[in-house]
Parts: structure tokens; C-alpha cells; sequence
């Protein structure tokens, strides 16, 4: 067999990362192309579960994370007129996973980490100030151009390259779903509300009829997100009046707190039609967004490169057939599909929820599972995604 050319991946995010780390691990080597002149320190995901802490154990970096994060061991539903509907602790989750517990630490420690581990690994390569702006499947082989016009030849191709995916475009994929009516403004500031919520856990949910939002912790700062009306303009969600606003749902008569960082984001339901085009594939957002609610986007695209990284080796080594790389496509996105999109749309629905009795009957529910350990199990591997991983391993 003539010999492989390395595997390119598109995007130095956390999900190329992750890719990059486990093809390395199985002796196929990589090559990763990333537009930006250093990896991204942006402020975005920040929370890992169980399952994935436990799959990033393999690379040798959850330790690390934890070590840069914050555990926190409950999660809330809470009301402004209520408080807490419904307390569950992830130490239950203990008798199937060796991290019981929600880590928040932000995604670009993740990188950072994985990036220190990679960087004098033989067959890893990363370049830099090398935007994608094409590829080709050849049959054979792939061939990457760059923005300069520069070609590359690969073996296989990962689109790891974001929700704006130039790979899942230049295949013509369709990224299929829609856009919600609302943008989510972000606010993050030092000031720490679990000085004036009593018994506030680090991840807490305010379902709301009015206007839901969510409180987390991570290390210096809580980050506090809100649904925008689509008929606000963006730069009036960038004034201190309207932060000021937001901040008044949280504790009535506090609106003050100071502002670290301000983000607001378009969200989106989007899956890619499939997950392989021949030597493409794709993997992370640019295989599927969703909302935050739940932190799943970002732990699926961890998870999606663990297993495509898992197929992709044997097919390189000519150990198995490329067909395999189609259990890839079944089981990551029928998960996706399945699991993922439905729990993220079904959570922003139950929080949301306008009418009485829908509001009321999501409160009891929460409440109901919550008090009951068999019920909070349950739920809790589905909100943890232990659920989804064990559902793709059954696809065949
Ligand atoms: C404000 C915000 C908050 C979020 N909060 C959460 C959360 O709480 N929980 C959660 O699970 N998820 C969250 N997400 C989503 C999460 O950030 C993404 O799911 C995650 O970043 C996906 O990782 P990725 O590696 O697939 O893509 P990205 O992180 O987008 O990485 C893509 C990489 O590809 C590079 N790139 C792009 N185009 C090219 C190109 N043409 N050529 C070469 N390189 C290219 C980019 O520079 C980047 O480094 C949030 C997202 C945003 C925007």
C-alpha cells in the first residue's frame, strides 16, 4: 500500500484539538490548518460533563482542566418567585463515571492544554495564519487551498472549522434548521451571587415566563445569559441601561453589578445533512449547533471527535474499510439528531414556557424527579449526555 498522507484538519478549536490528540494517540499523523495567528482565547463554552471528563482523561487532560476549573456538584431549576424548584447533585452519577460532577472551565484552556501536550508529539503538525478556503475529495486523496492560494494533500479531511464551516460549505452540505427569533446576550461580572442567593448552586436555571435566564460560575467571574427580543437592536443591548435591565430579573431591587464581558450571539438549531462526504468529514459546530442551554454543543463535538477519530485510524491504516466511516455518520449524527437538538430545544421550551399550566407542570416535574434518587439518576444521565453516548454505541 503506498503510504498515507497525514490526516488535515481544518481548525485548531477544542474539537480539532481533541481530534488531533486521539488520531495522534493511534500513531496517524495529523495536520492542522488554523486561520487565526494563535489559538483562540474567546469566552465561549465553558462547560464539560462527566462523560466527556472521562474521555479527555485518556488523553491526559482532565486533570489539568479541573486543576483550571471549577467542580460543581449541583445543578438548580429555580424561579424568582419560587427559588429553588428542583436541587440535583451529579455525585449520584458516581456508580458510572469517575467525574460525577459538572466542570466549568473555559473551552480555551481546553486548547491550550491539549495544544502543550501535542506540540512535540512526532506526527502532530500545526500551522498557523492558514485560513482554509476550499477542498476537493480527489478519490484518493483530498487537496486543501488555502486563502493565499497555497494547495495542501491530505489523506481525509476534518472540517473542525466552526459553525461557518469552509469545508462543509466547499462540499456543498447542507446545514439544515433554523434560527431562533431571539439573540442571547451574556453578561459576565466578578461580583458573586452566591452572597445574596442563598444556597445558589454554580449552575442554576431560571425558568420564567416572562423572561427565563441562567446563572453560572466559572473561575472569577458568574456568567449570567438572557433571551434579546428579536425586535431590539443589537447596539442598544450594548448600553449599561439595558444590562442594568437585565440584571434587575436576577435580585429584585440589584441591577448594578459591574461587567466584565459582554456578549451577545445569534442561536441556532442547525445539523449538518451528513457528517462524511467520501474523504470529508465534518465534526463540532461545523457538523451542528444548538442553543446553550444544557451545555451540550461543545461536549458533542468533543465526543463526535473521539469517534471519528476512533474510525478513522483502522481506515487509515488499512485495518478496516472506509465504510466505517459511515458508522461515524449513523451514530454521531443520529445522536445529534435524536438526542442533542431535541433536549436543547425541549430545555428552552421548558424554561420559556408562557403558559400557566405548561410553566406549572415543568416546576412539578423538576421537583418531582429531583426528590426522587432513581428518578434524579435518570434524568441526570441524560442531562450529563451519558445517555447519548451510550445511545450512539448501540447504532450500527
Ligand atoms: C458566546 C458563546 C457561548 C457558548 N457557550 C457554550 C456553553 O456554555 N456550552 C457549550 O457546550 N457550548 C457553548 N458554545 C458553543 C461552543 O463554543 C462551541 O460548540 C465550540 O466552540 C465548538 O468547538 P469547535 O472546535 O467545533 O469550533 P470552534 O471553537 O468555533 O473552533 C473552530 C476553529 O476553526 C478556526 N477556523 C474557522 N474557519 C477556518 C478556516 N477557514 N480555516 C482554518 N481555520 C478556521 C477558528 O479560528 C477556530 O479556531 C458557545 C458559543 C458561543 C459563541
Amino acid at each position: 500500500m503506498p503510504k498515507q498522507k497525514p490526516v488535515v484538519i481544518a481548525g485548531a478549536g477544542p474539537v480539532g484539538l481533541v481530534a488531533a490528540a486521539v488520531l495522534v494517540d493511534h500513531n496517524v499523523p495529523v495536520l492542522v490548518l488554523e486561520a487565526g495567528p494563535e489559538l483562540s482565547g474567546e469566552m465561549r463554552g465553558s462547560t464539560f460533563h462527566a462523560p466527556t471528563l472521562d474521555l479527555l482523561d485518556t488523553l491526559g487532560a482532565a486533570k489539568a482542566m479541573i486543576a483550571d476549573g471549577i467542580v460543581a456538584p449541583r445543578m438548580q431549576y429555580r424561579s424568582r418567585d419560587q427559588g429553588i424548584i428542583a436541587d440535583f447533585d451529579f455525585g449520584v452519577l458516581a456508580d458510572v463515571t469517575r467525574h460525577p460532577f459538572r466542570l466549568q472551565c473555559e473551552q480555551f484552556k481546553l486548547t491550550r492544554i491539549l495544544h502543550g501536550l501535542l506540540r512535540d508529539r512526532p506526527g502532530f503538525a500545526l500551522r498557523f495564519g492558514a485560513r482554509v478556503a476550499a477542498c476537493a475529495d480527489r478519490g484518493d486523496d483530498v487537496e486543501i487551498t488555502l486563502e493565499d492560494g497555497e494547495r495542501i494533500e491530505g489523506s481525509y479531511v476534518i472540517g473542525a472549522d466552526g459553525a461557518r464551516s469552509v469545508i462543509r460549505k466547499s462540499a456543498g452540505i447542507e446545514f439544515e434548521g433554523f434560527t431562533w427569533p431571539e439573540r442571547f446576550l451574556v453578561l459576565s461580572t466578578p461580583f458573586d451571587f452566591a452572597e445574596i442567593i442563598p444556597d445558589l448552586a454554580d449552575v442554576s436555571y431560571y425558568a420564567d415566563p416572562e423572561e427565563w435566564f441562567f446563572l453560572l460560575r466559572v473561575p472569577g467571574v458568574w456568567r449570567a445569559m438572557f433571551p434579546v427580543p428579536a425586535e431590539v437592536a443589537d447596539e442598544a443591548t450594548m448600553t449599561d441601561d439595558y444590562a442594568r435591565a437585565r440584571y434587575g430579573r436576577i435580585v429584585a431591587g440589584r441591577d448594578d453589578y459591574p461587567i466584565r464581558h459582554r456578549t451577545l450571539y445569534r442561536v441556532h438549531q442547525r445539523v449538518a445533512r451528513t457528517f462524511r462526504q467520501g474523504r470529508i468529514l465534518l465534526a463540532g459546530d461545523a457538523a451542528h449547533i444548538n442553543n446553550p442551554l444544557g451545555g451540550m454543543g461543545l461536549n458533542g463535538g468533543v465526543h463526535d471527535a473521539f469517534n471519528l477519530g476512533a474510525r478513522l485510524a483502522p481506515v487509515w491504516h488499512g485495518e478496516a474499510p472506509a465504510d466505517l466511516l459511515d458508522l461515524y455518520d449513523r451514530q454521531r449524527r443520529g445522536v445529534t439528531v435524536e438526542h442533542v437538538q431535541r433536549q436543547t430545544i425541549a430545555n428552552k421550551q421548558n424554561l420559556e414556557a408562557k403558559d400557566p399550566e405548561a410553566q406549572r407542570a415543568f416546576r412539578a416535574r423538576m421537583a418531582e424527579t429531583a426528590a426522587d434518587p432513581a428518578k434524579a439518576h435518570a434524568y441526570l444521565l441524560g442531562v450529563s449526555m451519558i445517555n447519548s453516548l451510550r445511545r450512539a454505541a448501540e447504532i450500527t
